[in-house]
């Protein structure tokens, strides 16, 4: 079985979105306590390599294609961790299911989400070369359509799913962007 329901919600965005094939590397941001990196590491079978990172410690993965990082995504020493754990080659998807603690007051739980999904996105453009995949969590709220503008302009489109097994949790949903593009080189002009 998966260690977190939210292993479903993975398991649909790939079928919708086709996010995983054999071999590639992932790197999960938000990944205690390892519900996703259980289906990542199935979908990217023993050729692949999938990299976990979170602020708690992840219990070991069986599967040994799986890696773990313990840190903040919003500290740059953390970054660099993952960015030389991931190497010259990149990485082919970056999935991110981080949160933050719920206050619950609406708007700030909102302003928080998008903040780590920005953070998210932004690592996800260093290590994705032309043609990565990215997909990140993020409550709904008016800061939604910034973020997806600006994804827009990095991948070849941008898709807002949200997962049957959310419905609980109705505020959430994940952009899905498809086929990095590659930056067209300044002119100066
Ligand atoms: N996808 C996971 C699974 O299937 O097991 C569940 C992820 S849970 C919904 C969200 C995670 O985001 C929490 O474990 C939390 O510690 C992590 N998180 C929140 N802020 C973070 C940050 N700044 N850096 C790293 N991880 C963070």
């Amino acid at each position: 079985g998966y260690r977190a329901r939210s292993a479903y919600k993975l398991k649909q965005l790939d079928q919708d979105a086709g996010l995983f094939g054999p071999g590639n590397t992932v790197v999960d941001l938000g990944a205690a306590p390892g519900g996703w990196l259980q289906v990542a590491a199935e979908e990217v079978g023993p050729q692949g390599q999938v990299i976990g990172v979170d602020l708690q410690r992840i219990r070991d993965v069986e599967a040994d294609t799986v890696e773990t990082i313990r840190g903040d995504m919003t500290d740059e020493e953390t970054k660099e961790k993952l960015r030389e754990r991931v190497g010259e080659e990149g990485a082919d998807v970056v999935i991110s299911d981080m949160a933050p603690n719920m206050t619950g007051e609406y708007s700030l739980d909102h302003a928080r989400s998008v903040h780590l999904a920005r953070q998210a996105f932004e690592v996800a453009l260093e290590l994705l070369p032309a043609g990565g995949d990215l997909a990140v969590k993020v409550f709904d709220g008016p800061d939604v359509e910034d973020l997806r503008a600006d994804m827009e302009e990095e991948f070849q489109y941008v898709r807002s799913i949200r997962p049957d097994a959310s419905r609980d949790q109705s505020s959430e949903q994940y952009l899905v962007g498809k086929h990095r593009i590659t930056a067209p080189v300044a002119t100066g002009d």
